[in-house]
Order: C-alpha cells, then sequence, then structure tokens
C-alpha cells in the first residue's frame, strides 16, 4: 500500500529497480511518498522505454516538490536551428545511425557537430575519431566546450536504449537523441547518474511556426 493518490505522475526513470528504491528512499525521508512501478507491474506508456522501464510514481501534486528533492528539473537550451540541423542528418544518413557531437555550456547547446559515424549501423555508432578531435579544436576556438554528444535512432523514438545508459560518461554530460519515428520524430535529452536517468527539459526561442519538429 501507498498513499500516492490517483492522481499521479511519474518523477523519475531507472535503469534498475535498486537505483529507483533509493531515490524512494530518499524521497519518503523528506516525507514524500512514493513507489516503484517497473514494466512487469504493467499500465505504463508504450514506447517511452524500448526495452525496460522501472519508474517512480508519486502523487501529481507533489512531483515539483519530488523532483527538486532528487536534483531533477534541469533544462537544456538548444537553438531550433540546431535541433532541425541534427534531424536532416538524421533522415540523411538513414537507415543507419547518425551521430554527432554537441558544444556550449553545460545547460546551452550553441551548435551541433553532425559527424560520421563509423559504424555504419542502424543500432549503433561511433564517431569518427578525427571528426571528433577536429570538433573538439573548433569548438576550443570558439570558445565552447564539448558537453555532450547525440545520436538517432532510426525510425525509433528519443527515448534512450539500455546501452545509452551504461555507456553515458555521467556528469553533466548531455546525451541527446534524435527519433526518427514515421509518425513524428522527436529529440530529447539526458544525463545519466549511475543508472539513474534524467530528463533536460529542451526549450528554444524559435519563431512560431518554424519548427519541422513534429
Ligand atoms: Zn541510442
Amino acid at each position: 500500500m501507498n498513499a500516492v493518490g490517483e492522481s499521479t505522475a511519474t518523477v523519475g526513470e531507472y535503469l534498475y529497480r535498486g537505483d529507483a528504491e533509493v531515490a524512494r528512499a530518499l524521497l519518503a525521508s523528506q516525507g514524500i511518498e512514493s513507489y516503484v512501478k517497473a514494466e512487469d507491474e504493467g499500465g505504463l506508456n508504450p514506447g517511452f522505454f524500448s526495452d525496460y522501464r522501472v519508474v517512480l510514481v508519486v502523487d501529481a501534486q507533489q512531483v515539483g516538490e519530488a523532483r527538486a528533492a532528487l536534483g531533477l528539473g534541469e533544462s537544456l537550451f538548444v537553438p531550433g536551428e540546431a535541433s532541425a540541423t541534427m534531424l536532416a542528418h538524421s533522415r540523411w544518413a538513414q537507415p543507419n545511425e547518425a551521430c554527432g557531437l554537441l558544444a556550449g555550456t553545460d545547460d546551452a547547446v550553441e551548435m551541433v557537430f553532425c559527424l560520421s559515424n563509423r559504424a555504419a549501423s542502424p543500432i549503433r555508432y561511433v564517431i569518427d575519431p578525427r571528426e571528433h578531435h577536429g570538433a573538439m579544436r573548433y569548438a576550443e576556438r570558439a570558445g565552447w566546450s564539448i558537453v555532450g554528444a547525440w545520436h538517432s535512432h532510426p525510425g525509433g523514438d528519443a527515448a534512450p536504449s539500455r546501452t545509452d545508459v551504461i555507456e553515458a560518461p555521467g556528469g553533466t554530460w548531455i546525451t541527446m537523441i534524435v527519433g526518427t519515428a514515421p509518425f513524428g520524430a522527436n529529440i530529447r535529452a539526458y544525463r545519466t547518474h549511475g543508472y539513474s536517468i534524467q530528463e533536460l527539459a529542451i526549450y528554444s526561442e524559435l519563431p512560431a511556426g518554424s519548427s519541422r519538429l513534429a
């Protein structure tokens, strides 16, 4: 039994149940009731995570408080033209994954690099090391850092795969994923902390009507 009401909200996503339980205990210590729900317990939105799902659920009225308690709720500025560039490159690269690097600061992407996928695969990517180096030098000259990497999920959605989470460097590193599902492309951004996944809310200043994202 739990004290979460009928109106619930997901506050966190985790690769392993243990990490979700740690977060649940942290919330409990601050007086916020929550419960852990895994895919085999049913009822989750299909497609949000394609091959695993452990989520932490709270009462909808406490979602802001819970996110703050868990250190979530960060946002990331991504210019509309950067999103359009990644999407175009992703479509060009199909059926293979597209990939590249993100330059900017911890909370703003200033430029995206569209680089070669040496794996030339629809299910994985390896950024060309020489291009990687060139992008780093270019970013440095512009006064930016390489703050993350992006890749596409051809024909899929923008949720991180198990591999994406396991291979992410953690810290402030940003993982952006472009999903080019036929029903509508989408772009999402994440940080990982161990096996917990923190989605970053993307905002941009695209003029109304100029976004090409569905
Ligand atoms: Zn991926």
